[in-house]
Formats: structure tokens, C-alpha cells, sequence
């Protein structure tokens, strides 16, 4: 049986990443699962333990550090890790499923040197950083001082974008959806 592939989805919060990637989970038209991660950062009303992400306390996350569980993990913000689980990725591809992870530029970046060309690399960009504020007021998940911390990223964050395998801006939801869509369809036909 042939290894799944990997698809990574990168972009400063507040881009867009998890509706475009829910909306292609949702169609179910491409063989892929959600790898979900591991963090340390209390769950946001509405998230699940093992759905949106397992909520580790920060010594678990340690642990788990130590114990080589993950494939990667990255401080995306003081004091607030986030890491792909080994367990989340290797077996799914082994059964031949294709995997997509939602990660910070760093991650994206050094998973698509760990995998190659058995990776996709896709960058998520907002039409602009005033939107993007806009976005994460309306979402309405993350207090003003954690909004700014991240608004405040997204300029570097958004550096990243050249080195990744494709990009998209994310300005008509439904576009952008459809660009991943074809995207991620023509990677995986390859
Ligand atoms: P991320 O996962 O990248 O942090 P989300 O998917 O949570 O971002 O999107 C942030 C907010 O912006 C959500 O409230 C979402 O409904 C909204 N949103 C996403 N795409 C668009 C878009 N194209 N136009 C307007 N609002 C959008
Ligand atoms: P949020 O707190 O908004 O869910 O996520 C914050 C950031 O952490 C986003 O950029 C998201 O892509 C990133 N992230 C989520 N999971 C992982 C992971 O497993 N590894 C890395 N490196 N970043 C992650």
C-alpha cells in the first residue's frame, strides 16, 4: 500500500485556516484525515479534547517532549506550546491515508523539509492585517491583549509565505476554499 501524504496548512491566526480546512472536511471529497495536535493553551469555548487539540497541562506537555512524541512542536507564543503527535501522523499515513496538519510557520516549514515532496506546503494570507484583526474581534475567542499578541506576529509570520509550495489569500471564503480544494486535489493526484 502506498504511504499517505502530508498537506500543511499554514497562517497567522485569525487567516482562516480551520474554516477552510473543516469546509473540505465537511465535502469529504479528498481521503484526508486532521492530525490533532497537542497544547498547552486552555481549550476556547466550544473545543474539544481530542478534536480541536489535546489540552495538555504544561508539565504533560514536557513529558511528552521527553518522551519523543512528537514529530515537531514550536512556542508560537511565550509560554504557549503546540506540537504534531507522532501518533497522529504515522499511523494514518502507514494505513494509507493522506494527513493535513494546521501549524505555525516554523512547523510547516520544518515538516515540509522532514517529508519532501511527500509533503504540500500551502500558505493561508489575509487580504490584510487590518483585516485580520477584524477577523479575530468577530471570532470573538480571544481576549484583546491575546488578539494584539497574535496580530503582532503576523507581520513575520507572514515572511514565511515565499518559502512556502503554494499560496493562498483568503479575501471571498468560498475562492479560497476552492483554490485549497484544487490545490491539495492536484498534490495528491501526483
Ligand atoms: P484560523 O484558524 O486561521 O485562526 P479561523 O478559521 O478561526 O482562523 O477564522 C477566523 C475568523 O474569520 C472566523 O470567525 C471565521 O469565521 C472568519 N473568516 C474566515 N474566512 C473569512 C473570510 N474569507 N471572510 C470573512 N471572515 C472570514
Ligand atoms: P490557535 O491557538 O489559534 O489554535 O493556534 C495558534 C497557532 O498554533 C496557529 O498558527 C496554529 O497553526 C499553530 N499550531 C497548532 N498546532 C500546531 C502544531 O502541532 N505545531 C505547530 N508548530 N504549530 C501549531
Amino acid at each position: 500500500m502506498k504511504a499517505g501524504k502530508i498537506i500543511i496548512i499554514s497562517a497567522p491566526s485569525g487567516c482562516g485556516k480551520s474554516t477552510i480546512i473543516n469546509a473540505l472536511l465537511k465535502k469529504g471529497e479528498i481521503d484526508m484525515e486532521f492530525s490533532v495536535s497537542a497544547t498547552n493553551r486552555p481549550p476556547r469555548d466550544g473545543e474539544k479534547h481530542g478534536v480541536n487539540y489535546w489540552f495538555l497541562t504544561d508539565e504533560e506537555f514536557h513529558n511528552a517532549i521527553a518522551n519523543g512524541e512528537f514529530v515537531e512542536y514550536e512556542e508560537v507564543y511565550p509560554g504557549r506550546f503546540y506540537g504534531t503527535l507522532r501518533r497522529e501522523v504515522e499511523r494514518r499515513c502507514e494505513e494509507g491515508h493522506n494527513v493535513i496538519l494546521d501549524i505555525d510557520v516554523k512547523g510547516g516549514v520544518n515538516v515540509k523539509k522532514m517529508f519532501g515532496n511527500r509533503a504540500l506546503s500551502l500558505f493561508i494570507e489575509p487580504p490584510s492585517i487590518e483585516e485580520l484583526r477584524n477577523r479575530l474581534i468577530s471570532r470573538a475567542t480571544d481576549s484583546m491583549e491575546e488578539i494584539e499578541k497574535r496580530v503582532g506576529k503576523a507581520a513575520y509570520e507572514l515572511s514565511f509565505a515565499p518559502q512556502y509550495d503554494a499560496r493562498v489569500v483568503n479575501d471571498n471564503l468560498d475562492e479560497a476554499i476552492a483554490r485549497t480544494d484544487r490545490i491539495i486535489k492536484d498534490f495528491i493526484a501526483k
